[in-house]
């Protein structure tokens, strides 16, 4: 697994607190509670790296990991390669001037981070394409950042079911944007490899 080795960097508020914009990263975006802390845990093969949380609502920050240099190592120069874990603000908990400063602080960063090489969108199966995620690919739209979406808890439909929402989400997205899908269960394992495979082929560019 090359994403394994992950470590923290550091929790930010805003954008200019995060590591130096050098390198490549990956982002990791989802509603509060889709799944995006388990998955960012089984793509690391971490259990404890991403805190997997039943307490939407909690601070919410920017959290940067380190990849080991055994990624690096794949590039085609040496760099440094991060994850970025973003806050999801889709609760309702939220208050609204918060949701407003994330949904402010996110498209700055997709806009202005030079290093962000592609954006991974966390939904959950049975409930796709909620506003946040919408909001969350037209900034990738404008942006003309590659967007992959991991449809998880894929565990909690039947494998045909699970083919048909990923269909579904295929047909609805617009097929002159970048933009690739997949059925993903960090519970069963399903799907994590090719995760893997996309966030490696997003940061070698
Ligand atoms: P986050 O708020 O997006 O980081 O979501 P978490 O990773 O904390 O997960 C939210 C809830 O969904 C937790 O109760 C997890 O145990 C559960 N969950 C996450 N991924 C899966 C999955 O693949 N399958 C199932 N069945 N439950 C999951």
């Amino acid at each position: 697994n090359p994403l394994q080795g992950a470590q923290f960097v550091l929790a930010a508020h805003r954008i200019d607190q995060l590591p130096a914009d050098e390198g490549a990263e990956v982002a990791f975006a989802g509603r509060s509670n889709a799944g995006k802390s388990s998955a960012l845990n089984a793509l690391t093969g971490h259990k404890g790296l991403a805190r997997t949380s039943k307490t939407p609502g909690r601070t919410q920050q920017m959290v940067a990991f380190s990849l080991p240099s055994t990624v690096q190592g794949e590039m085609s120069q040496a760099m440094e390669t991060r994850l970025i874990d973003l806050p999801g603000y889709g609760y309702a908990k939220v208050p609204e001037s918060l949701r407003e400063h994330w949904r402010q602080e996110i498209d700055n960063y997709l806009h202005q981070r030079r290093s962000l090489r592609g954006v991974v969108l966390i939904v959950d199966i049975r409930h796709p394409l909620k506003e946040f995620d919408r909001t969350m690919l037209e900034f990738c739209f404008g942006t003309l950042l590659p967007c992959h979406v991991l449809m998880t808890k894929a565990d909690k439909l039947s494998r045909n079911q699970a083919s048909q929402a990923l269909a579904t989400l295929r047909k609805q997205l617009d097929a002159s944007t970048p933009v690739t899908a997949q059925v993903f269960s960090a519970a069963e394992g399903t799907g994590v490899e090719e995760a893997r495979a996309k966030v490696m082929a997003f940061l070698k560019g």
